[in-house]
């Protein structure tokens, strides 16, 4: 599961004044997460609030099984009939990465549809991500389209994140890609936009 930006961002900035090595090791009883996120907490069970939010937030609101099947055809249908005349019934971003690569897997060989796929280049890909988004090309028949980002205009934004010491530096790339994402969308009427 991805965080949020704004979460990654809260979690990894040190409270004013505290150094990372001056807390005492611990490892959540429930999951792999310790004290190297800096501001990790602990009940009295050692476990974490990671595990806390999905057990009492997360879990209860998973719809899996014949529910969340259910839940999904019902998805599914409403994708397929608004896209009845129309060239693509939805929008997949593909990465490369595993995720969205089994969401186009799914989206063309599980559930019938018929997406546009497109692909955000940062000038930051790595060349393994190229090559699986050709990789996925060919083996399910498809073309994802690629919108390129301005590259100057990145590198300013790049360099200003630098410049300010932010923790999260991959902010500025994943910021053009949903927006180049949601502005693709936007602009060609697309009504359902599946993230993987
Ligand atoms: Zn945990």
């Amino acid at each position: 599961m991805r965080r949020s930006i704004a979460a990654c961002a809260r979690r990894t900035r040190l409270p004013h004044g505290e150094r990372l090595n001056m807390r005492e090791y611990q490892i959540c009883t429930s999951c792999v997460m310790d004290t190297s996120d800096s501001l990790i907490t602990f009940d009295e069970n050692g476990v974490c609030d990671h595990c806390r939010n999905y057990f009492a937030n997360i879990l209860p609101n998973w719809q899996h099984g014949k529910r969340g099947a259910e839940e999904l055809a019902r998805i599914l249908r409403d994708i397929k009939e608004h896209g009845k005349n129309k060239t693509y019934d939805c929008m997949i971003g593909i990465s490369g990465g595993l995720d969205s690569s089994y969401l186009a897997y799914a989206a063309i060989k599980l559930w019938g549809l018929r997406p546009k796929f497109i692909s955000v280049d940062t000038h930051w890909n790595l060349p393994v991500a190229n090559e699986n988004i050709q990789k996925l090309q060919n083996g399910l028949g498809i073309e994802v389209e690629t919108i390129t980002i301005d590259w100057e205009e990145l590198k300013d934004l790049q360099i200003a994140y630098l410049k300010s010491q932010v923790p999260y530096q991959d902010t500025p790339q994943d910021s053009a890609i949903f927006a180049a994402s949601y502005n693709y969308a936007a602009k060609n009427n697309v009504r359902y936009f599946l993230n993987g």
